[in-house]
């Protein structure tokens, strides 16, 4: 069977978001990934979609109805409204929040249609902090929720995330903890924001702490004997990569001193699982990464074993 397109997937409103001057969550970082994709060629290989607003049906599946609304209904004219001291929102971020989270859904429903294999989403705001009722780290809707959410809706049986983001998804864990159809799993920088201490009642977090500077050896003994392990039993049908690049050795944000290489490592164990187990099925979402540079080489890097160039 010829493999199936791979699609890329984004929105003008996510690069209209913007914090305080000099935030390293800024719309440059989108801008960079795209310029890479250019000059790379890999633009070619891939076909793009805008994404659509996320409906309230979809959003409420993960956040409560006064979290929605308040996101939804914040509008600042001008100047921005803080959130948390390090998260705000402009004129422009309610919008970006709901075609980032909207974004995740169209892949799904993508690859439930059989038109894509795998799918990156492009966007910002981020989301794996984002918690059921509560914004925070940059994060306002939980994107890779959202889509993880709505592939169970449309009865899919189980779903693995997969997040390798330097910081942990604390809003991914809060949302899916008491969820036996969901796995999560969990490579991240200990201790650091946001200080996760773990839940041992909840056996779908697989949970991997890594010391600062632990580095590519034991990134990827975690994601070997750990993850792979964890994935093969749970059997998952479909794949949610919470894709986040600050484990990158130039990031300024953290120190888990990853390459380039380790992405593409990553890209292809991923691949080759869902290959095997789930008709590669994946869907990825850009969540950190902070140095612009660094973030669209490992963004690149990431991509390419599922395209195959
Ligand atoms: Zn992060």
């Amino acid at each position: 069977m010829a493999a199936l397109p791979s699609y890329w997937i984004t929105h003008p409103s996510c690069r209209l978001h913007r914090m305080e001057d000099e935030h390293p969550e800024c719309p440059e970082r989108l801008a960079a990934i795209e310029d890479r994709l250019l000059a790379t060629g890999l633009d070619l290989f891939l076909h793009r979609a805008e994404a659509p607003s996320a409906s309230a049906e979809a959003l409420l599946r993960v956040h409560g109805a006064e979290h929605v609304e308040a996101v939804l209904g914040t509008h600042p004219a001008v100047g921005l409204v803080h959130i948390d001291p390090d998260t705000s929102m402009n004129a422009h971020t309610a919008e970006a929040a709901l075609h980032a989270a909207g974004a995740g859904v169209l892949a799904v429903e993508l690859l439930l249609s059989q038109r894509a294999g795998f799918v990156f989403c492009n966007v910002r705001p981020p989301g794996h902090h984002a918690e059921r009722d509560r914004a925070m780290g940059f994060c306002f809707f939980n994107n890779i929720a959202v889509a993880a959410a709505e592939a169970l809706a449309r009865g899919i049986p189980r779903v693995a995330v997969l997040d390798f983001d330097v910081h942990y998804g604390n809003g991914t864990a809060d949302i899916f903890r008491k969820e036996p159809r969901v796995l999560l799993c969990s490579t991240y920088q200990h201790p650091l924001y946001p200080y996760w201490a773990g839940d041992p009642d909840a056996p779908g977090l697989i949970d991997m702490p890594l010391a600062e500077g632990a580095g590519s050896e034991a990134y990827r003994d975690a994601v070997q004997n750990h993850w792979l392990p964890a994935l093969e039993e749970f059997d998952p049908q479909m794949i949610f990569v919470s894709a986040g690049f600050d484990a990158h050795a130039r990031d300024p944000m953290a120190g888990l001193c990853l390459s380039d290489e380790d992405f593409y490592w990553t890209g292809t164990q991923i691949r080759d699982f869902a290959a095997r187990r789930c008709k590669n099925r994946v869907v990825a979402m850009l969540e950190g990464g902070y140095n612009p540079h660094a973030l669209a080489r490992c963004v690149e890097a990431f991509v390419r074993p599922f395209i195959g160039a």
